[in-house]
């Protein structure tokens, strides 16, 4: 690939674009913030004024835009698919409903145009490092198509299945994600309050049967683990408001299938209260609030 187009560059998109800049490739680039614009030009991408402008003798569009509705405004409002090469491989990457995902790849499939849904998981440090996973929904041959830009943005890619299955698989494990970052605060603040050190308390847990991602990667707890969100007042990392937009997607998922998850609703409100409370652009760590 010589050219790509990248859309949405935020915490994530921008750290992602830069990774593919960095091996040689041109970075057609498009934002609606000023202020992403001024970073992307900085580091070299050539910044455009509107989607369309993206388009010019790319290979591939990447997107990586905060939800649903701002998807369907690129793709269908906006009518990006009629300019867009039939070559031109698109990777959406946002978070968004498996229902969304769908429609627009369908529509993406009318004008003969080839699209993937590719969600991600390892956060804005894995967006850094490029050693993100990559959750794939679509053809396997587009996959393969993909799959150097895959590589340079990630290190773990899976194939999910048909279109919409990446996202189906990105919001089954952010659910579960919730569940056990609610249970592991839950359980330190327990431990705590009952005259534990966190960080003896942690080290037992990880190497017993309570062991998790949270708990081995995220330590909600301030103090444990110095390169964590909760070391720096939760600031950066994954928003509260991300995590309760995922878990009401997971919520919609589970009513269209007719499936029974308590632990995700209870995680949904607990979510809504940290937004409630005004602590909605901090970490998703800092559900441990609730119980300092
Ligand atoms: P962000 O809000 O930092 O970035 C989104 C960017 O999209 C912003 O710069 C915004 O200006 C831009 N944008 C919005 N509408 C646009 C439009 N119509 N045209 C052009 N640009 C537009 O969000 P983020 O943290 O980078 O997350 C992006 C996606 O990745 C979300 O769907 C999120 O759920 C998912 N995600 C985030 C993380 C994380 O740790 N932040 C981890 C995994 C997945």
């Amino acid at each position: 690939m010589k050219k790509i187009g990248f859309i949405g560059l935020g915490n994530m998109g921008l750290p992602m674009a830069n990774n593919i800049l960095k091996t040689g490739i041109e970075v057609n680039a498009f934002d609606l913030s000023e202020k992403a614009l001024n970073q992307a030009e900085n580091l070299g991408m050539s910044i455009k004024q509107n989607s369309e402008s993206v388009l010019e003798d790319i290979d591939a569009l990447i997107t990586m835009l905060p939800n649903g509705s701002s998807v369907e405004k690129i793709f269908l409002d906006d009518n990006l698919l009629e300019g867009i090469n039939k070559q031109t491989l698109i990777i959406e990457s946002s978070t968004i409903s498996p229902e969304i995902s769908k429609k627009v790849s369908k529509m993406a499939e009318n004008y003969g145009i080839s699209m993937l849904d590719a969600p991600v998981s390892g956060g804005v440090k894995g967006a850094e490092l490029g050693n993100l996973t990559f959750m794939v929904g679509g053809s396997e041959a587009d996959l393969q198509k993909g799959s150097s830009l895959f590589k340079i943005m990630g290190d773990k890619i899976f194939y999910a299945g048909e279109s919409g299955s990446g996202q189906i698989a990105k919001l089954c494990n952010n659910m579960l994600l919730a569940v056990h970052m609610c249970g592991t605060a839950e359980t330190l603040a327990l431990g705590v309050n009952n005259g534990l050190d966190p960080v003896v308390l942690s080290e037992i847990m990880k190497n017993s049967s309570g062991g998790n991602w949270s708990l081995e990667k995220y330590n909600p707890y301030p103090g444990v683990m110095k390169t964590a969100p909760a070391s720096e007042d939760y600031s950066g990392g994954f928003l509260n408001t991300l995590m309760l937009k995922d878990l009401n997607l997971v919520s919609e998922l589970a009513l269209q299938s007719e499936s029974s998850t308590p632990m995700g609703k209870l995680a949904l409100q607990l979510y809504e209260e940290m937004k409630d409370q005004g602590f909605g652009t901090l970490d998703f760590s800092s559900i441990q609030k609730k119980y300092l």
